[in-house]
């Protein structure tokens, strides 16, 4: 049966897989909610979205996503609160991250309201499997790539555009050791880095197994020129406390601009605590290591909004972190949780 909520069209799934899910013991990403939001770009213009059922889709072998990886996705979470309110985290970033990702894959912008009443229907219709549970969270997946057919190494004139989500625990468990990378790159000058593409991430697969066969669960990404720069952990920004300084890269054609990033630093500055936005040598990371000014170091983004790093490995040399009681990681990870779960006060109106 077809419904309207919020002037979107839905069609209801017959059966729901709620009750085949074990929301105590949730892993990250790996079991996805009854509907999802499509959206078709054809004849030139975006078509209205639809929830419909979560289920496989169809694409012709010449589909351009196969051959060309058009395509770019973003990554947020919906929390529920004691009272079973809904919050999103400063949705609207994502939205137009998402353009800025389109634009540079040549794939057509969206409208705001398809994506933000789009998102909203979805949640409406599958609210029953946004977790309560502490530090567990809907994750939420918009995506879109080329549908359109053709061997020809252009632009698709078809896209898709699909809101998928996940009932997930938390990203990571435990502090993790990292790899300071001094071969490969993730983005360079005049690329894709500043986009989350597809592409970004495969590329990354490779150079991150290598570190996993050493030991390490996580690459750190330095500049494609010199290797000299520290720019980003994985799939998040990352941040370096040297005494009590927190210290990030800033954004560039390299680094994404990431929504947890940028909450951390005025977060932080808010709580009085020093953030200086500047380029990072791993040069003075060694050295901070070596003369114990080095206090901290870890990834953010939404996933695992903070990921503690215990060590680090570079040029074949351990170093490890010391284990401090009261961590700028901890305070500001409580700090922004607290805010995303509608927990304390949100100053800042990122909470929607
Ligand atoms: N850098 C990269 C390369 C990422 O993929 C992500 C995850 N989106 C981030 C940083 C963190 O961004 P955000 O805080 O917006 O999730």
């Amino acid at each position: 049966m077809n419904t309207i909520i919020n002037d979107i069209e839905v069609l209801k799934a017959k059966t729901t897989k709620i009750n085949e899910v074990d929301f105590d013991n949730l892993k990250f990403g790996s079991v996805f909610s009854d509907h999802m939001l499509e959206c078709n770009f054809k004849n030139g213009k975006w078509q209205a979205p639809k929830v419909v059922p979560y289920g496989p889709i169809t694409l012709d072998p010449s589909a351009k996503i196969f051959h060309y990886g058009q395509s770019i996705f973003e990554g947020m979470k919906a929390y529920k609160d004691a009272e079973e309110n809904v919050w999103l985290f400063r949705p609207l970033d994502n939205f137009k991250r998402l353009n800025i990702s389109a634009k540079r894959l040549a794939i057509p912008e969206l409208p705001e309201s398809y994506f933000m009443d789009g998102l909203k229907a979805l949640l409406e219709v599958d609210k029953d499997w946004i977790p309560k549970k502490d530090g567990s969270s809907l994750y939420i997946r918009p995506f879109v790539f080329a549908s359109g057919n053709g061997f020809h190494a252009s632009p698709a004139t078809e896209y898709k555009f699909i809101i998928a989500t996940a009932p997930s625990g938390s990203y990571f468990s435990g502090e993790v050791k990292v790899l300071i990378e001094e071969k490969y790159s993730r983005s360079a000058n005049g690329g894709v880095g500043y986009a989350k593409a597809g592409g970004n991430y495969a590329g990354q697969f490779y150079p991150t197994q290598l570190a996993i066969e050493k030991g390490y669960q996580q690459v750190i990404w330095t500049d494609d020129n010199t290797h000299e720069y520290i720019e980003e952990a994985g799939a998040m920004n990352i941040f370096v406390r040297i005494n009590d300084t927190l210290i990030t890269g800033p954004t560039s054609d390299r680094i994404l601009d990431g929504i947890t990033r940028k909450s951390i630093i005025e977060l932080a500055k808010s709580e009085g605590i020093a953030v200086d936005v500047r380029k990072i040598t791993v040069t003075e990371v060694v050295e901070a290591a070596k003369n114990g000014t080095l206090k901290e170091m870890f990834g953010a983004g939404t996933a695992a909004v903070i990921s503690p790093i215990s060590g680090f490995g570079y040029k074949d040399q351990d170093y490890t972190l010391p284990k401090l009681d009261d961590t700028f990681a901890s305070y500001l990870k409580k700090r922004i949780t607290d805010i995303q779960t509608n927990k304390a006060e949100d100053p800042f109106g990122w909470r929607f």
